[in-house]
């Protein structure tokens, strides 16, 4: 019953494949009319779907599709005015269009934060297709505090696995272990 299992409806019909030539691109708000831009410089990277409860999702979606990019690479082209942040108290600050809802990209401001230098971005929203798709599936478990029945979860995992995006329920271990990393340094308990 894989079938019925809207995992997001970038991947439900399969992951699609990077494009070596994609540049970059616009990320487009969903309103019908001015719509928020955003423009990416270049590629994103470590692109995954996200089962937290704080990321944007689609309509029917169970799971957000979210990347990083240099935040010197992104810019808002139009209509900048429709963009407030959804929490302000949030170690990343979430960009949403007022009209549509829509998240632009997320910044984290606190120069000490692991991923300080990375904006989030949704790249389902780029008008132009070639990037780079999602490679694990992250905080698999939270689903469950987004309503899903955790009846469904073996099946959820299981409709992951087949798609190729291995579902953990944190980060995937590189990104824990450049996480840990981070902190050890800060701390002291790994030389820097
Ligand atoms: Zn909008
Ligand atoms: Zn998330």
């Amino acid at each position: 019953m894989s079938e019925a299992i809207k995992i997001h409806p970038s991947v439900d019909q399969g992951v699609k494949a990077v494009s070596a030539n994609f540049a970059g691109g616009t990320l487009v708000c969903k309103c019908a009319q001015s719509p928020v831009k955003v423009a990416i410089k270049g590629q994103v990277a470590y692109d995954h779907a996200c089962g937290c409860t704080k990321c944007w999702k689609p309509a029917g979606a169970i799971f957000s599709v979210v990347a990083v990019a240099p935040r010197a690479n992104l810019s808002v082209t139009e209509h900048g005015e429709k963009l407030a942040v959804v929490d302000p108290n949030a170690a990343i600050q979430r960009y949403a269009c007022k009209e549509c809802g829509v998240h632009m990209y997320g910044r984290i401001e606190n120069t000490k934060h692991p991923f300080y230098g990375y904006d989030f971005v949704h790249p389902e929203l780029f008008q132009e297709p070639g990037w780079a798709p999602p490679e694990f599936a992250a905080f698999v478990s939270s689903v469950i505090e987004s309503g899903v029945n955790p009846d469904r979860m073996a099946g959820i995992r299981g409709r992951l696995k087949q798609l190729g995006l291995e579902p953990y329920d944190a980060l995937s271990p590189p990104l824990m272990d450049a996480l840990a990393t981070h902190i050890a340094t800060a701390s002291g308990a790994r030389p820097a």
